[in-house]
Parts: structure tokens; C-alpha cells; sequence
């Protein structure tokens, strides 16, 4: 039961894992944040920091409550800090050999009783599981973006997790505040074999001049009341993690429907990855 989860860890400080680290420490979790670069670490402090400081001027927090729950997170560059963890969320780049890799290496470093779970947007939780001995201790648990604000927790069953695991799963994603929805592996799950393959088509609309990208935004935003466009969804997902899951889906379901859009290619080709690097479909410098 995750009433006895006290301390988790978090490999990957990105967009998804500084935001897991942050809505498992206001919820009175110990936490252990892990990523190779330094320098994204520290990002990732800071962008803790300025959210917890927002929730204090919005009075849904108290100084202390803010303070405390910065205090929850000790950051390290080496994956053995997560030694100790009785839970492991893993959220770095969306690439399988990575994942399987560090999946691995978790399940020699924590305690045998420990999940490791993947914060994956569409790999196979089965294929990370065959990375480790304990294939009935792996699990998908899918935050959204961004994590302290939208409700779901996908949660994916890979072919030998046990009912025990989802169970700790469930209940640890209700104690962050999350409502769990349980799905079964398959490429993109649920969440992203529906969202990539528009988001991918908006670009193949502003590809074939359709419309400018405002417009395209616009009409989803305006016509279908989504808060966001897809084009501005996907600078805000990470355009290397939208191509990342067209991939997988396209060799996972093999049907010409799922080819990445060569404009997506392209952005991420020349390093403009969206908000995190400053450009993707549209301009963030100075914001
Ligand atoms: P990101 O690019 O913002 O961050 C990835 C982080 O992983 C980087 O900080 C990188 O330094 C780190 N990393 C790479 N190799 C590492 C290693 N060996 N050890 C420790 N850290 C390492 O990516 P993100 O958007 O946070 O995505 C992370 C995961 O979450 C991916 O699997 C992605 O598909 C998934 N996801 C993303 C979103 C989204 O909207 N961005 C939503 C749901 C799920």
C-alpha cells in the first residue's frame, strides 16, 4: 500500500520529472531527484521554487507548507542516490534503450520490494520490464503535463505486472491528488494513440499551408474548446518527445497513418524542441 511509501525517487529532472518530484513532495513524500545534467537540475529547483512561490501568492499554500515541501527534495547527479527508494518513478528522454537501461540498473540499486515505474508516453512497459528481475514490480504510471494541474494518472499494466502493484499504484496516485485510469500496453496507450496522431496532422496542416499555425490553433481551440492549440500543445509537450512517440507508434501499429510529419522531423533536426529550448512551432525568447 502506498501508505508505506515515505521516499521515492525520480530519474530524469525534465518538464515531467521536476513536476513529479514536486507534487510528491507537497504531498509529504521524501523525495530524491536524479538527473546526469547539472544544470537541468538546478532549472528544475528553480522551477519548483517559482511554482510553490506562485500557490503562496495565490494563498492556496502557506510559507511554511512551501518551505517544507523544498525541503522534501534532495537533487543528486548520480543515480545511486536513489538507492534508498521504495518507489521509482522514471521520467527521462522518451528512448527505449535508455529506459531499459537505467530500468536495469534501478532493480540492482533499490530494495527488492521497491516498483519501478515509467512515466512513458508510449513505450512498452512489458519491454522495460524485461530489462529488470522483477517484471511483476514494473508499471506505467503516465503523468500529464503539466503535473501539478491536470488530474490524470494514466496507469498501464504491463503483461506480468501484479494485481499488488497496480493496487500501490493506484493508491499512491490518489494520495498525490491524481485520479488513476488503468489501460492496458500498447503503443501510446490510450492518451497518446489520440493525441499524438492529431497533434502530428497539425503539423501536416500548416506542412501543406492549410493555414498558418495561429489559425490551425485556433479553430481546436475556438471549435473543439481545447485550452490549447495543438501546435502550442506540442511546443509545450517537447517536439522531440512528440516525434519520440510517433515513432513508437508507427513501428508498434505499422500503419502509414502514424508516419511522423517531416516538419516535426525537421524542428527537432535543428534543435528547436519547443519551450524548453525557446522556439518549436512558435517563438518563447524572452518569455
Ligand atoms: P525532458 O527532455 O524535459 O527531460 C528528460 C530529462 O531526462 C532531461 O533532463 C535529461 O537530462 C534526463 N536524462 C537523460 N538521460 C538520463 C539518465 N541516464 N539519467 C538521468 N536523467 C537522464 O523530457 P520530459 O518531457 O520530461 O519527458 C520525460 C518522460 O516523460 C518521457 O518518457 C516522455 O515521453 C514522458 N512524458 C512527457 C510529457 C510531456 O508533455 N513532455 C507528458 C507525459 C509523459
Amino acid at each position: 500500500m502506498s501508505a508505506n511509501i515515505t521516499t521515492v525517487a525520480v530519474i530524469g529532472a525534465g518538464t515531467m520529472g521536476s513536476g513529479i518530484a514536486q507534487v510528491s513532495a507537497q504531498s509529504g513524500l521524501q523525495v530524491v531527484l536524479v538527473d546526469v545534467n547539472d544544470d537541468l537540475l538546478q532549472q528544475a529547483g528553480a522551477a519548483i521554487t517559482a511554482n510553490l512561490e506562485r500557490q503562496v501568492d495565490k494563498q492556496v499554500l502557506t510559507d511554511a507548507e512551501a518551505a517544507a515541501t523544498v525541503s522534501r527534495i534532495q537533487t543528486s547527479s548520480q543515480i545511486s542516490a536513489a538507492k534508498g527508494a521504495q518507489f521509482v518513478v522514471e521520467a527521462v528522454s522518451e528512448n527505449v534503450e535508455l529506459k531499459r537501461d537505467i530500468f536495469a540498473e534501478l532493480d540492482q540499486l533499490v530494495p527488492p520490494a521497491a516498483i519501478l515505474a515509467s512515466n512513458t508516453s508510449s513505450i512498452s512497459i512489458t519491454q522495460l520490464a524485461a530489462a529488470t528481475q522483477r517484471p511483476d514490480r514494473v508499471i506505467g504510471m503516465h503523468f500529464m503535463n503539466p503535473v501539478p494541474v491536470m488530474p490524470l494518472v494514466e496507469v498501464i499494466r504491463g503483461q506480468d505486472t501484479s494485481d499488488e502493484t497496480l493496487a500501490t499504484v493506484t493508491t499512491l496516485a490518489e494520495a498525490l491528488g491524481k485520479t488513476p485510469v488503468t489501460v492496458n500496453d500498447s503503443p501510446g496507450f490510450v492518451s497518446n494513440r489520440l493525441l499524438m496522431p492529431m497533434i502530428n496532422e497539425a503539423a501536416y496542416c500548416l506542412l501543406d499551408g492549410v493555414a498558418e499555425k495561429e489559425a490551425i490553433d485556433q479553430v481546436m481551440q475556438l471549435g473543439m474548446r481545447h485550452p490549447l492549440g495543438p501546435l502550442a500543445l506540442a511546443d509545450l509537450i517537447g517536439l522531440d518527445t512528440c516525434l519520440a512517440i510517433m515513432e513508437v507508434l508507427q513501428a508498434g501499429l505499422g500503419e502509414a497513418k502514424y508516419r511522423p510529419c517531416p516538419l516535426l522531423q525537421q524542428k527537432v533536426a535543428a534543435g528547436d524542441l519547443g519551450r524548453k529550448s525557446g522556439r518549436g512551432f512558435y517563438d518563447y525568447a524572452g518569455s
